[in-house]
Parts: C-alpha cells; sequence; structure tokens
C-alpha cells in the first residue's frame, strides 16, 4: 500500500482534457474539486482495484457510482456482454433479452409488473413524472432536499430549510417554469410532509423519494418515515414514486421497498441494473405502465432504449445475485462500518458512518445525521484531507462528502482489512 509514486501522466491526460471537454470530464463528480485536487485517469479496473494511468492501483470505493456490484471486469459480466456483441450491437427492435431482463425486475420487485428501460436513470425519472402526471391529471411533485433523481430541469431544485418552499432553480438554465410545480420539503421532517401536502396536496401527481437518499450522503428514513410518504400520498390521490436507482438491487434482492416494508406506485431503476453499461428503467403495475406508448398515449421513447449489451450485462449481473451474495455484501459493508468508527476512535475523530448493506457514508461530524441540513454541516475541510489522505494510500473514496462509499462482492476479506489499516492511518494523520 505504497502512496502514489506518481500522477503525472494523469496530469498531463487532466490538461488534454481541459482543452477539449467542460471541467476536463464528462460528468462533474469526476473532477474531485471537492476534495481539493485533480482527477485520477483510470486505466482499468480487477475485481476490487482500479489502477490509474500512471500505474498506481486503488481499492475502489466508488465502482462507478453504483454498477458494479460484483466488482469491475467480473468475467461472467464481461463474457455476457462480449457475446452480445458478437451477434451485434442494436437493432431497434425487441430482443429476448429485454422480456427475460423485465421478468427478472418484476420477480424480485413485488410492486412491479411491468417494466420499461431507458438508458439513464435520468431518463427515468424524468418519464416516471410524465406518466405520473398523465395518470393523475396533476402538474406538481414533492421531491425531498437533498435527494437527487438525476439532472431531470423540474427536480434540480434546492429549497430553504424549514417548511416547504416552492422549488427554486438549482442551477442556471433551468426555466423558473421548469421548477414551479416542484414543492421541497425536508427529508425526515413529517410536520413538513404534512404541511405542504395539506398545502398542495389536490394539484399532487407525485410524491418521489430515494428511500435510502445516497446522494448528499447515506441518510436513512427515521422510524415510520416511509409509511407516512405512502398514507400522505394515498390521501392526496399522489402517486408514490420510489427513485432505487441506488438502492434497487443493491441493499436487498427486491431493493429498499423490500427491506422497508412499502410499496411505491413507480420505480425508478438504474445503475446495478446495467451492470455497469448504460440501463436504467421505470416500473410498475400494469394499469399505469399500458398508458405508455405504444399501449398508451404516455409518449416516450430512445434509440438504445434496451440495448442488447446493457440487457446482457444486467442479466448477467442480476443472475449473479444470489441470497448469499446478499449476506456477504451486508457483511461486508457492517466490517467496514465498524472498522472505520473503531479506526476514527482510535484517532481522536468524531465522525458518524451511516450504513445499509451496500452503502455507507462517514460523515465528519456527530450523529445523528437526519436531512440535508445536518449532511450539510459536516466538516468538509476534514473530510477533504481525509479522502487524499486515503488515495496516498491506495484507497479511491467517492470524492465528496455527500456521496455514498459502494464497496462491492469482489471487496473480499482481506480488502477490507487494506481499507481499514489505510483509513486509521489517514484518521490519524489527518487529525487537527
Ligand atoms: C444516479 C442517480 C440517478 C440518475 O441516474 P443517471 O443514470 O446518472 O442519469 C437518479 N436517481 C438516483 C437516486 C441516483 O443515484
Amino acid at each position: 500500500m505504497s502512496p502514489p509514486l506518481t500522477d503525472a501522466r494523469s496530469a498531463a491526460l487532466y490538461a488534454e482534457a481541459l482543452k477539449v471537454l467542460p471541467g476536463g470530464v464528462n460528468s462533474p463528480v469526476r473532477a474531485m474539486r471537492a476534495i481539493g485536487r485533480d482527477p485520477l485517469f483510470v486505466e482499468r479496473g480487477e475485481g476490487a482495484e482500479i489502477v490509474d494511468a500512471d500505474g498506481n492501483r486503488y481499492i475502489d470505493y466508488v465502482c462507478s457510482w453504483g454498477p458494479l456490484i460484483h466488482g469491475h471486469a467480473h468475467p461472467e459480466v464481461v463474457a455476457a456482454i462480449s457475446a452480445a456483441a458478437a451477434r451485434g450491437t442494436s437493432f431497434g427492435a425487441p430482443t429476448a433479452g429485454e422480456v427475460e431482463l423485465a421478468e427478472e425486475v418484476a420477480a424480485r420487485f413485488p410492486s412491479v409488473e411491468m417494466v420499461r428501460m431507458t438508458s439513464s436513470g435520468t431518463e427515468a425519472s424524468m418519464s416516471a413524472l410524465r406518466l405520473a402526471r398523465a395518470a393523475t391529471g396533476r402538474e406538481k411533485v414533492l421531491k425531498f432536499a437533498g435527494a437527487y433523481h438525476g439532472h431531470v430541469d423540474g427536480l434540480l431544485a434546492e429549497a430553504g430549510s424549514g417548511l416547504a418552499t416552492q422549488g427554486i432553480p438549482a442551477s442556471p438554465g433551468v426555466p423558473a417554469a421548469a421548477t414551479a410545480a416542484t414543492v421541497i420539503v425536508p427529508w425526515n421532517d413529517p410536520q413538513a410532509l404534512r404541511a405542504a401536502v395539506a398545502e398542495h396536496g389536490d394539484r399532487l401527481a407525485a410524491i418521489v423519494a430515494e428511500p435510502y437518499p445516497a446522494n448528499m450522503g447515506v441518510v436513512l428514513p427515521r422510524e415510520g418515515f416511509l409509511a407516512l410518504l405512502r398514507e400522505q400520498a394515498d390521501a392526496s390521490g399522489a402517486l408514490l414514486i420510489l427513485d432505487e436507482v441506488i438502492s434497487g438491487f443493491r441493499v436487498a434482492r427486491g431493493g429498499a421497498q423490500a427491506r422497508e416494508q412499502i410499496r411505491p406506485d413507480l420505480t425508478i431503476m438504474g445503475k446495478v441494473l446495467g451492470g455497469g453499461l448504460p440501463a436504467a428503467a421505470y416500473a410498475g403495475p400494469r394499469a399505469l405502465m399500458e398508458q405508455i406508448a405504444p399501449a398508451g398515449d404516455v409518449y416516450q421513447a430512445g434509440t438504445l432504449s434496451g440495448n442488447p449489451l446493457a440487457v446482457a450485462a444486467g442479466l448477467a449481473t442480476l443472475r449473479l445475485l444470489d441470497g448469499d451474495a446478499y449476506d456477504r455484501l451486508e457483511a461486508t459493508t457492517t466490517a467496514l462500518a465498524a472498522g472505520l468508527r473503531d479506526g476514527a476512535a482510535a484517532a481522536g475523530r468524531t465522525v458518524e458512518v451511516v450504513d445499509v448493506p451496500g452503502l455507507l457514508t462517514v460523515f465528519f461530524r456527530e450523529g445523528p445525521v437526519r436531512d440535508y441540513a445536518d449532511a450539510a454541516a459536516s466538516d468538509r475541510d476534514a473530510h477533504a484531507a481525509w479522502c487524499r489522505a486515503l488515495l496516498a494510500h491506495g484507497v479511491y473514496p467517492p470524492p465528496s462528502q455527500f456521496e455514498a462509499w459502494f464497496p462491492s462482492l469482489a471487496h473480499d476479506d482481506a480488502v477490507v482489512r487494506r481499507t481499514l489499516d489505510a483509513a486509521a492511518a489517514a484518521f490519524q494523520e489527518t487529525a487537527p
């Protein structure tokens, strides 16, 4: 676990990238600005590890931000992709694999009878909202502060704290009209939720939530909060849309909705579903899903939707996810979380480690962390310093306080031990 000898090649690639890619990257969080350094360019991945352009090796806890639940280049996933590619990469006509994948999803999610695939989670949530608006004849959508549902205009809205506020665009270029129909409520605040539903309920098409929010760091729902979402949706006639792009197929066979015994009207899926290739979906009962064209008149389409390579990768990935796999992923996550708490304590550091199977966040603050405001009050400089030290010890963490770690099934006991040694050293080295 030697520190990087050099990042000269990554630095040179970054300099070139800055000339032709905005900010040098194709998705902002890769830039590592939040931890005060330049990005590392990845050359290849093997199981739990990645190797950068300078030949440095890291234990990877980003794992493509969630899709790689079996780690990098799992032989069965690679074989499935290769076999599919040899038969042709895309047809613009249906293939058997799409039916098999939809059947596999429906078998895992009791709330799902039918599936419509897209190429990204963003498209899936945009399309789920369109369907919810069409099905209810209403326009407003309630989302939670700090929740991410892709870069859909209407959902790129933040809010002040306190009671529900009308959405204000969080990015230039998002028209005020696009977020005017968005109502934002702090996560885990039953009173604010009730107040917002009381005010907007008769115009509310959907309540959309990540059941285990993981885009403000992992912030678990408090006891009864998910049940309250279901209750408030029912009381107002809104649909409940659970965004399980991260949690689906990861925290349990049937996602967070299975663990928490909550039945949504629609589910948004992605990440693990595509096994590392671009695939996502929205899914639900036949009566809703058959409103989508061509069964119904809610239009939505995609040139590469249900792409044969992505479907093959997704099917191979899901077929490897049996009960034993979920037990192992849970044991790995629990061991990591416990070891991270111990490492911090040994260095006299105050952190709050939040974990569910397959996901964890180390917040640099006291617990509990209940909502976005709590997460945002973490010591981000301390987090950044710790992340830079982890990289120097050969561990590649998600480079933001507001992201989850994604351990995979390739992260075995030895990898966990090496991670915890590195983390303990990083806690010590960066202690104030
Ligand atoms: C990643 C993510 C999305 C967006 O998916 P993309 O494929 O990146 O468009 C939506 N919702 C959640 C919860 C996510 O984590």
